[in-house]
């Protein structure tokens, strides 16, 4: 079956009258670090290209500033800034004139980190670090004008459209909701008064820039807020843009102040897919859904549903440029699946660094990390298939090496094995998919089950051997370690050992929560059922009652167990965790009473449990398990028998370091050194 006969909904075109997106595709907006870096823009024009190469219909970029007030960072308010915009649209359209490209006017209002920070009333965000500065008439009126100024800049620089945000908590969203617009005058108050500014916006962006360009608003169909917006109000607006002039109403979930998950890889795929639907049977214009849809057959199904005219796949671009080219060549299996973790995108544009993603750290840094066709083909042993030899495989192999891989294992993946089982993370099975498949592709030659010898490795002659044997877990020095109560994570996960109702776990990583998640867990797993995730998380998808939220208890179903997770350090338990994540592990631990102690000293284990001392006191625990989640240390003896052997090898991943070791490292790492051997 041809991928038009396949995906006939995804590769339709879609006619906006004045133009014609070649499909259903979007490259939704993702802010990347690049707009504000030295030489950015000439990073991030073939950073676009590459993605319009890739086959998308239209791409939206980063959020663009149109003033000070509105953000601290890339601006664009004159025709000197327009030409540097030139670098990307020139790009995308030499890449693919077919493909379209609209630039993000954000205006982050009060969420502004500057003490210039604007708003409807001066409310400070739970999330801001400024109270933000109450506009006055004349204020109103300038931040109106620059938006449009910055959006016929846009049009300036070649773009062939702007999205405006009007969700999230940023400023146009902040007039619509009372709790952060308290004005008497004629912007607040009523509803329709509320609306004035955002319509104002959208209605003279339109008169500003004419008929023949593409307005997109991003409207917040569902914020996530306790007292957020009402279904019908969501409508009122969305209607109002469309008589404004507005071409696509693209949706969106959640301020960034809501306390409910919206594209963490806990959340379903496609999960508020329905809400768009609900919302393109009110409009005539299209509507762009997004959230959670990574995958070609699930963007499909959503437009066979009805839900959306436009998919928008942000982060899966950023994790395979070519999603949509492999798609239309039938190469569905060959797709590097974004596994929605964060840990290389918004978790680095929380904490200010560039974006990247964990499964491909090409993703923008294009012009520095280049896989090349090799023209001194090697032979290249890799020993151990976990995410750092495996990506090391993967980049050495395409660029033409001969690779050979091994593993004592009898599968591929590494502790990926373990992570995937966590209830959450099933999406880790994509990328073990997508390994398996580049093995096949790239005719990498592999050796399961098979824990080669220093001196086999060297007998071969290989040109290179790689050591990405990865970790063993820490034991702790405590008396007591070997007591019959004591079971390690690895056993742990793997059900090898029973574990009983009463649990203390040791250390309170990335793998102790994920332990803690799994060992409390009941019934299906919440990512892969809609109604499960709702009632864990507390939303009426299908009353919506304000916010989607309001009055909405969680209700959450556990394992009939105590658990407490444990750790030394005073700071406050799981501060370690993503930016962007974390919160939501510490959310459902808690909802599911898990307890949490820091400041923990282990005294010793023994028949009655675990002693510790909590601020120097001594306690014992009574618990029936212990399980230990205490870190990792490297597994290098392949690699020193290699050197004893004279046999010269790398090590990479967490054979070359387990301080601080995570998959993003692992495969940027290997990446890297693949890229040049
Ligand atoms: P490993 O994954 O340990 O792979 C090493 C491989 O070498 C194994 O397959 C092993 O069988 C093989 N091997 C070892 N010795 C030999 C030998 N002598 N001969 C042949 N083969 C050998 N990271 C994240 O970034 N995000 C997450 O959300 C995340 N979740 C996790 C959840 C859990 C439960 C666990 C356990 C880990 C998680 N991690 C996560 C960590 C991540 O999986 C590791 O950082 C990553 O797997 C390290 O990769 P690696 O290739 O260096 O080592
Ligand atoms: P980790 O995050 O380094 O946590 C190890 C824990 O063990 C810490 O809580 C540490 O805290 C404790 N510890 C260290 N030495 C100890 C000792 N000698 N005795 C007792 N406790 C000790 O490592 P991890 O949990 O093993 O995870 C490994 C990697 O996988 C991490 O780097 C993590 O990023 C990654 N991972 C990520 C995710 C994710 O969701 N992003 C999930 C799972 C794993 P104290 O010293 O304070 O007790
Ligand atoms: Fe997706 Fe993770 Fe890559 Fe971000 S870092 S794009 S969430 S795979």
């Amino acid at each position: 079956m041809s991928a038009l006969e396949k995906y006939p909904n995804l590769f339709s075109p879609l006619d906006l009258g004045f133009t014609t997106l070649k499909n259903r595709a979007l490259m939704g907006s993702m802010h990347t670090g690049l707009e504000e870096a030295e030489g950015g823009f000439e990073r991030m024009a073939p950073y676009y290209a590459e993605r319009a190469r890739g086959g998308v219909g239209m791409i939206i970029t980063g959020g663009i500033y149109p003033n000070a007030e509105g953000g601290s960072g890339a601006k664009l308010s004159t025709s000197e800034e327009a030409l540097q915009h030139k670098l990307i649209t020139d790009a995308v359209h030499a890449a693919d004139n077919d493909v379209k490209i609209c630039m993000q006017i954000l205006h982050s209002g009060p969420l502004a980190r500057s003490q210039e920070a604007v708003a409807p009333s001066a409310i400070k965000s739970r999330i801001a670090p400024h109270t933000p500065i109450e506009l006055d008439e004349a204020g109103i009126e300038k931040q109106i004008s620059d938006i449009v100024n910055c959006a016929e800049k846009a049009q300036e620089a070649g773009y062939d459209g702007v999205e405006i945000i009007g969700s999230a908590g940023y400023l146009l969203s902040t007039f619509l909701v009372e709790k952060t617009n308290q004005r008497t005058d004629q912007w607040g108050g009523s509803y329709e008064n509320r609306m004035r500014f955002p319509v104002e916006v959208l209605r003279r962006t339109r008169e500003a820039v004419g008929s023949n360009f593409i307005l997109v608003f991003r409207i917040a169909a569902m914020d996530m807020l306790q007292g957020g917006m009402s279904w019908d109000e969501i409508v009122q607006l969305a209607k109002r843009m469309e008589e404004v002039g507005v071409n696509i109403i693209s949706t969106h979930f959640t301020w960034h102040e809501s306390t409910v998950p919206t594209i963490a890889t806990m959340v379903p795929r496609a999960a508020f897919a329905s809400v768009t639907g609900r919302l393109r049977k009110e409009l005539s214009i299209p509507v762009i859904t997004s959230n959670r849809i990574n995958m070609p057959d699930v963007a499909e199904q959503v437009l066979l549903d009805g839900h959306a005219d436009i998919i928008s796949m942000a982060r899966p671009m950023l994790a395979d440029p070519d999603l949509i080219l492999k798609t239309l060549e039938g190469r569905e299996d060959e797709i590097n699946t974004c596994i929605a973790c964060n840990q290389a995108c918004l978790d680095h544009t929380f904490t200010g660094q560039e974006v990247s993603c964990l499964v491909n750290p090409r993703a923008c840094h294009e012009t520095m990390l280049s896989y090349t066709p090799t023209d001194k083909p090697k032979s290249i042993a890799i020993v151990g298939a976990g995410p750092a030899g495996l990506a090391y495989a993967d980049v050495a192999a395409g660029r033409g090496h001969k690779v050979s891989l091994y593993d004592a294992a009898s599968e591929i993946g590494g502790q990926f094995n373990l992570a995937k089982q966590i209830p959450g993370k099933e999406e880790f099975f994509e990328t073990l998919r997508y390994f398996k498949r580049r093995i096949e592709v790239a005719g990498i030659d592999l050796n399961l089950n098979t824990a080669v010898s220093a001196q086999t490795l060297k007998d071969k002659g290989y040109d290179e051997v790689i050591v990405a044997t990865g970790v063993a877990p820490r034991t702790p020095d405590i008396d007591g370690i070997d007591h019959e109560k004591v079971v390690g994570y690895i056993d742990a996960i793997k059900g090898l050992k029973p574990i009983g109702r009463k649990v203390a776990i040791m250390g309170a990583g990335g793998i102790g929560f994920d332990v803690a998640e799994l060992i409390m867990h009941k019934g299906v797993s919440a990512s892969q059922d809609i109604d499960t995730f709702a009632r864990e998380w507390g939303i009426d998808f299908k009353n919506h009652p304000r916010g989607g939220v309001t009055g909405v208890e969680p209700v959450v179903e556990s394992a009939d167990r105590e658990v407490v997770l444990l750790q030394r350090k005073t700071s406050p338990v799981g501060r370690g965790l993503g930016k962007t994540t974390g919160w939501t592990h510490r959310i459902a631990l808690s909802r599911r009473g898990v307890k949490m102690v820091n400041g923990v000293d282990y005294v010793k284990i023994d028949d009655d449990g675990l002693h510790v001392l909590i601020n120097n006191e001594p306690q014992v625990l009574d618990v029936d398990t212990i399980i230990v989640c205490a870190g990792q240390t490297p597994l290098r003896d392949l690699h020193d028998a290699l050197q004893q052997a004279g046999q010269n090898s790398t090590l990479v991943g967490g054979a070359f370091e387990a301080t601080e070791l995570d998959a993003k490292r692992a495969i940027k790492q290997a990446c890297e050194l693949a890229a040049v051997v």
